[in-house]
């Protein structure tokens, strides 16, 4: 990939080398069904197994509370379904933020029958509303079910999820938490004894492992609905031969990842910033989104007034500078981001920006050569006639 500037690893990383090497193994010499009985079979789960044990303890929970799934989105599918869903049956409420991943609205909206959930605000910069949050509490028949994403994957702007733990267990203990680290996971410490939550999502696929892995942490005595029945796999949670390929290169890559996590924040920040610097230096009427909060090192979000998105996207993919618009999963949507909706941006606004997630395995020269691609393309595309500006 020689010339090629690669910064939409929100969407997807490169596979570490590791975790390609060990998954090559596992599927010559382990390849096992992990269910069954005989010595190939057992070789093949105490590989699952010791790749469950090593990500249970990257997060501070118990093997046992942490089941293999398909990714993050089916994680995040099966937190509502498995309790939102008997929450909704027995007449409770479904909180989910206004920013959340479309894995989470989508499914909530669908689970309330069509009718839309009720979203909690956030603020201008793209921070979980905590006043708002409290309202809508109090006017809920308590207890709650209430999922607010850790990281977000637009804008990269980290949530106060262990406020919102204590704003939600103060109102009633029973209330159940989820939230989405799948952005969060390998690029900040991610710790559920820390933040209290009952649940919560992870991804192999944004931290250099495998597509097609997540996981999902559900906290001892939290009563969860299996979310696929069959085998007795995952504890009879989850059924499906397990791929205990995947999970091993999922846990090759966080713990790599999460060894080096100092160096990979300071990186990537430093990545980061001069990139934003350059940007705001170089180009007039450009914004941030989510300035002056916290966010994940690695991500900033940029609008550019007058600019439409997509024909940027395009342009700079033109030039081997590899960025997006929002959520890959989005793409080809007509209509601006809802996060940045959310945020208050016009529907204008939220069709100029542009999302850089940086890697590790970028250099500061390269981030000067994305800087100048960025200038140029925003400059040629403002002085194209169609485009009002
Ligand atoms: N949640 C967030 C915040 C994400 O960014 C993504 C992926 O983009 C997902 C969930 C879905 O994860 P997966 O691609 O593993 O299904």
């Amino acid at each position: 990939m020689e010339n090629i500037f690669y910064l939409d690893n929100n969407a997807t990383t490169r596979m570490c080398d590791e975790a390609i090497e060990a998954m090559a193994t596992v599927q010559r010499d382990w390849f096992g069904n992990a269910s069954s009985v005989h010595s190939i079979g057992a070789d093949a789960r105490a590989c699952l197994e010791e790749a469950r044990k090593g990500i249970a303890s990257l997060i501070g929970c118990k093997p046992s509370e942490l089941y293999f799934t398909s990714g993050g989105t089916e994680a995040n599918n099966w937190a509502l379904l498995g309790i939102g869903d008997n929450m909704l049956r027995g007449h409770w409420d479904i909180f989910i933020s206004a920013v959340e991943h479309k894995s989470i609205l989508r499914f909530a909206d669908y689970l309330c029958w069509g009718s839309a959930t009720a979203k909690v605000k956030v603020d201008g910069e793209g921070v979980v509303d905590l006043d708002n949050l409290r309202s809508l509490l109090a006017k809920s028949r308590a207890p709650a079910f209430v999922s607010v994403m850790m990281a977000n994957n637009e804008t990269g702007i980290i949530q106060p999820v262990s406020d919102v733990v204590k704003t939600v267990k103060s109102g009633s203990a029973k209330s159940i938490v989820h939230t989405d680290a799948v952005q969060a996971f390998g690029k900040i410490p991610v710790n559920v004894q820390e933040l209290g939550v009952d649940l919560m999502t992870i991804s192999a696929h944004k931290l250099g492992g495998p597509k097609g892995i997540g996981a999902l942490y559900v906290r001892d005595r939290v009563a969860i609905r299996p979310l696929l029945l069959g085998g007795h796999q995952e504890r009879d949670y989850r059924a499906g031969t397990e791929n205990v390929a995947a999970a091993v290169g999922f846990h090759v890559a966080a713990r790599k990842r999460l060894d080096a996590l100092e160096e990979y924040v300071t990186h990537t920040f430093a990545l980061s910033a001069s990139l934003q610097a350059a940007l705001l230096q170089g180009l007039d009427n450009v914004w941030v989104n989510g300035n002056g909060v916290k966010r994940i090192p690695n991500t900033i979000n940029i609008g550019f007034e007058g600019v439409e998105s997509d024909a940027l996207v395009l342009m700079l993919s033109e030039r081997g500078v590899i960025v997006s618009n929002g959520s890959a999963c989005e793409s080809g949507s007509l209509e601006g981001s809802h996060v940045l909706k959310a945020m208050g941006r016009t529907e204008a606004e939220s069709r100029n920006a542009i999302r850089f997630s940086v890697s590790d395995d970028l250099e500061t020269e390269d981030i000067k050569a994305v800087a100048a691609h960025v200038i140029e393309a925003v400059t040629q595309l403002r002085a194209m006639p169609d485009v009002p500006f």
